[in-house]
């Protein structure tokens, strides 16, 4: 079969390459190519090419702002370039594999798990794809120790914007492979990855604990991702309204009543301040080798010394999957309230963290759960010195911290009023020397 009469031009199809994640931008491209392997990718570069037409790669489209939407161009969907191939290396104690970029990061962990194997750094939402997150950055609960997923890629096979099939690395085509680790699709599409794998733990300990000073909890983020030996192996924070209902579907095992799942082990009154919106989560875990057998539930005490709510520190035992996967419950919420299905103007923004303060705490003061649409804010800490691709773009800071205002336009007719707060925000973050993530996002620079 010839390119031309595999080029989907189905309104279906067409449509649905014209929507994201964000279901903010639509751009309805001429056609869309199911790529079945890289050679499908050159044929199709070449041909937008001559015909003078813009050129997108898709993965799982989870962009907010039409990034991977080519108007009147070619869309190259990459889910079906899902092939996961043998793991090398694994006796050297130096493990990679290399997968197409279709492949979604859920299906690589699950596949590395069974050999106890994992990529270095994952998103927080696994259903992402290779490729995709690739060409942004991938940024995770482990990002203060391994950097980005960019920065744990060893080799990509790409085809560039002459139709020419190159595999670059460190070592070979270099200034390709820098082009492409976060170039947002912009230097060639990237058809293959080769991932470095590390020991996955097997069990751990996984912490949440409360803070009602948004200063104390970003000085306690710093600490504990920049000292060394890391007293937790994964850190991430979040910004949470003031309310006991809204914690216990936070806190996996907490209850509004108390602790009823024994695996929990917290104290059952938190001293909830009575002034303040918003409370501050720091979310993060300790793992071990083995499973853990005991009863006990783990060490409260790796909570000490930080400056958290009177017992505001809560632990539990888990399996590594199910911490790994510990979006899906919320996810299904989401979903099930529509929230899933609402435009989605979100903002990430990397700020220097001595900046990062004054910037929150003002962005917090205007907003709320409601002007939000029930969605999350996220706060935490990465450390310059691991964020190592050249294309990240990321504030000059030793410690940048990402400020994350995800928001579901719910009702649709917030969207507006939310575009224009992020409009405001953006201004301030230029302000300060703040970067966006992804890079490039509509308007921002
Ligand atoms: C629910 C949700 C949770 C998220 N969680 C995280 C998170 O924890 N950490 C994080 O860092 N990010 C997160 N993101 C952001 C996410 O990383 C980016 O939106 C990412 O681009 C999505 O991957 P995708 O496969 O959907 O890419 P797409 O939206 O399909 O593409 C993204 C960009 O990459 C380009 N692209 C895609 N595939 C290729 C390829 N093979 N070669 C070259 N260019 C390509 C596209 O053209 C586009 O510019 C999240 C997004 C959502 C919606």
């Amino acid at each position: 079969m010839n390119l031309k009469s595999r080029l989907n031009q189905n309104k279906k199809v067409l449509e649905e390459a014209a929507d994201d994640f964000g279901h903010i931008i639509h751009e309805l491209p001429h056609a869309v190519l199911q790529a079945q392997c890289t050679e499908d990718i050159r044929q199709v570069i070449l041909l937008a090419q001559k015909e003078n037409r813009q050129v997108a790669a898709r993965g799982q489209g989870h962009s907010i702002y039409g990034q991977a939407q080519a108007p009147n161009g070619y869309v190259i969907d990459l889910r079906s370039l899902n092939k996961i191939y043998t793991i090398e290396g694994i006796e050297l104690d130096l493990a990679s594999v290399w997968v197409e970029a279709g492949v979604t990061w859920k299906e690589l962990l699950d596949e590395t798990l069974k050999h106890g194997l994992m990529p270095p750094v994952l998103t927080d939402y696994l259903s992402l794809s290779v490729g995709g997150t690739l060409s942004v950055g991938g940024i995770g609960a482990r990002s203060f120790q391994y950097g980005t997923q960019t920065d744990n890629v060893l080799e990509l096979e790409v085809v560039t914007g002459k139709g020419e099939v190159k595999v670059c690395s460190p070592k070979e085509n270099q200034d390709l492979f820098n082009s492409c680790r976060a170039g947002l699709g912009q230097f060639g599409v990237i058809a293959k990855a080769r991932i470095p794998l590390i020991k996955a733990p097997i069990s751990l300990f996984w912490y949440h604990a409360l803070y009602s000073d948004l200063g104390q909890f970003l000085a306690d983020q710093i600490e504990l991702t920049s000292t060394t030996p890391y007293r937790f192996d994964s850190v991430e924070g979040f910004a949470v309204p003031n309310s006991k209902i809204h914690l216990s579907s936070l806190i996996p095992g907490f209850s509004v009543a108390g602790t009823t799942q024994t695996e929990l082990k917290g104290q059952e009154d938190i001293a909830f301040p009575e002034a303040g919106k918003w409370l501050f989560m720091l979310e993060a875990t300790k793992s071990f080798d083995s499973r853990i057998t005991s009863d006990e539930t783990g060490p409260l005490e790796d909570l000490e010394e930080l400056s958290i709510l009177p017992q505001g520190g809560f632990v539990r035992k888990e399996s590594l999957y199910n911490y790994l996967n510990r979006l899906e419950y919320q996810i299904k919420i989401a979903r099930e309230a529509g929230l899933w299905q609402v435009p989605h103007p979100w903002l990430d923004v990397l700020l220097p963290h001595q900046q990062a303060q004054d910037f929150i705490q003002k962005a917090l003061g205007e907003l709320t759960l409601e002007n939000i649409g029930n969605g999350v804010i996220l706060i935490y800490a990465l450390q310059a010195s691991k964020l190592k691709t050249p294309f990240f773009n990321c504030t000059d800071s030793e410690t940048p911290i990402l400020f994350g205002v995800l928001r579901n336009a719910a009702p649709i007719s917030q969207l507006q009023e939310m575009q224009a707060h992020n409009e405001l925000l953006k201004e301030r973050a230029v302000k300060i020397d703040a970067c966006f993530y992804p890079n490039h996002i509509p308007g921002a620079q």
